[in-house]
C-alpha cells in the first residue's frame, strides 16, 4: 500500500465515520441509504447523496451540484431528525 492508497482510505474512512447516514435508500440506485451533506462552505440547501452511485438530492429531487461535499454539521443532523419526528406523528 502506498502513501496515497492509504490517505485515500483514511479520507473514505472520515467520510464514513462523520457523514450522517438517514435511514432513507437511495432513489435512484435502491442501493444504499442516503447520507446528509452540504456544499463545502454552504449551510443550505441540505443535500442527500449517495455513496454508491454518486446522486445528489435536494429537497428530494436530483440536483446537480457542482462544489465538493462535505458532511453536514451536527446541527443540520438534529434540525434533520426533528422535522423527521414531527412527520412521524402526524
Ligand atoms: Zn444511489
Amino acid at each position: 500500500m502506498d502513501e496515497e492508497e492509504i490517505s485515500k482510505q483514511v479520507s473514505s474512512l472520515i467520510w464514513d465515520l462523520s457523514a450522517y447516514m438517514t435511514n432513507e435508500i437511495c432513489p435512484n440506485c435502491l442501493d444504499s441509504n442516503l447520507r446528509l451533506t452540504l456544499e463545502a462552505g454552504k449551510e443550505r440547501p441540505i443535500i442527500k447523496f449517495c455513496d454508491e452511485c454518486l446522486y445528489t438530492g435536494v429537497n428530494d429531487k436530483y440536483t446537480k451540484i457542482s462544489g465538493d461535499l462535505v458532511p453536514a454539521t451536527k446541527k443540520i443532523v438534529e434540525s434533520y431528525l426533528k422535522f423527521k419526528l414531527r412527520l412521524q406523528r402526524r
